[in-house]
């Protein structure tokens, strides 16, 4: 690790220290802190992952003036904008922080959400790119979540920072989330030396089921990893979830209610089709079957021809017949 390195997170930790404490001890705060209250976080729980809020005035510059820190390290630490006359004012102005730590626990990033949303605003805006962040290998919450994960042998992956909390209130404590981007091979990798399984547990509305059909498509390709699906019910958030049915029926959800990528596929195939009409059914079959043809193991292929069969009163002989045709044509 470069002196520059060091410097940097050393910013970013003392940043992060000062949103933390404006948010539970100022005025300036005031507004921000009971937001998050409402949201059902405790202040043990804003203290534990390091929740702030960055005001909207400068604050931050203000604060490191103070302490006279070098003016070339602020502008490479990515918590300012310059304006043309080459002054720098606060990056995060009027927004809730979640701090973004590396696996050693250091904070290396912030992520932002407006706390009054206006159309014209972004709602989250993310630290640039430094020598110490890079966004697409981020896990959120692997630091503390590491040892969850190998004790579950597990790890569920969550889209927004929210859920990872709300999870890790309910019990759950082996959650990640990436930064609203696909997932990288350097996330995989980072995941893989610690756990062999991967539940992904994206929002239940429909870009959240795009994103998990993305998701699986993307680690089919480049993993090991045994995916499996965890469907949050009536398009809600998993914070949204927790909040209106409480931690035990997450707990059950998210113990129980697992998809196999396939029986998730079927499912999420369905909303392109009309299942009341013939010509229908058979274009979702042959596309079904498509999906089923991806299976390794017979025995897994046969109970999803054997389900397909069933659901629409065909012999699962000519489905078996229609996979094998399917399959020569596409190998
Ligand atoms: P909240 O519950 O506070 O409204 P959320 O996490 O549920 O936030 P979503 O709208 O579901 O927010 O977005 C999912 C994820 O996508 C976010 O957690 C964030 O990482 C990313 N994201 C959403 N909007 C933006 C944006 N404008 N810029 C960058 N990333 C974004
Ligand atoms: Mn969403
Ligand atoms: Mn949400
Ligand atoms: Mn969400």
């Amino acid at each position: 690790e470069s002196s520059e390195q060091s410097q940097l997170i050393g910013l970013y930790d003392q940043a992060a220290e000062l949103y933390t404490h404006v948010l539970l001890n100022t005025e300036m705060g005031q507004e921000a802190l009971t937001y998050l209250h409402g949201r059902g976080l405790t202040d043990d729980i804003i203290t534990k992952f390091q929740l702030g809020f960055a005001p909207g005035d400068q604050l931050l510059k203000e604060f490191f003036a103070e302490k006279k820190i070098d003016y070339q390290l602020l502008r490479q630490s990515g918590l300012f904008i310059e304006d043309q006359e080459g002054q720098l004012r606060d990056r995060f102005r009027g927004r809730v922080m979640y701090a973004i730590k590396n696996p050693q626990g250091h904070v290396i990033a912030f992520s932002g959400r407006i706390l009054n949303k206006a159309d014209s605003q972004a709602k989250y805006i993310n630290s640039p790119e430094t020598r110490i962040f890079s966004k697409s290998n981020v896990l959120y919450n692997f630091d503390v979540a590491r040892s969850a994960i190998r004790h579950e042998k597990r790890a569920i992956l969550f889209e927004g920072f929210m859920d990872v909390i709300a999870a890790y209130q309910s019990g759950v404590t082996n959650g990640i989330a990436s930064m609203g981007t696909s997932f990288t091979n350097e996330q995989i990798y980072l995941l893989q030396r610690t756990t062999s399984q991967l539940d992904i547990c994206y929002d239940g509305d429909d870009p959240g089921q795009a994103a998990i059909n993305r998701a699986l498509d993307a680690f089919g390709a480049n993993s090991q990893l045994k995916l499996s699906v965890i469907e949050i019910p009536d398009k809600l958030d998993p914070d949204e979830y927790v909040r209106q049915h409480g931690a035990k029926q997450f707990n059950e959800i998210v113990h129980s209610a697992r998809l196999t990528p396939t029986a998730f596929k079927l499912t999420y195939l369905k909303r392109n089709y009309n299942l009341n009409n013939e010509a229908d059914q058979l274009a979702y079959i042959e596309q079904a079957l498509k999906e089923v043809a991806t299976i390794d193991s017979s025995v897994e292929q046969d109970l999803y021809l054997n389900q397909l069969a069933k659901e629409f009163g065909v012999q699962p002989q000519d489905l078996s017949k229609q996979l094998r045709q399917v399959r020569s044509q596409t190998s």
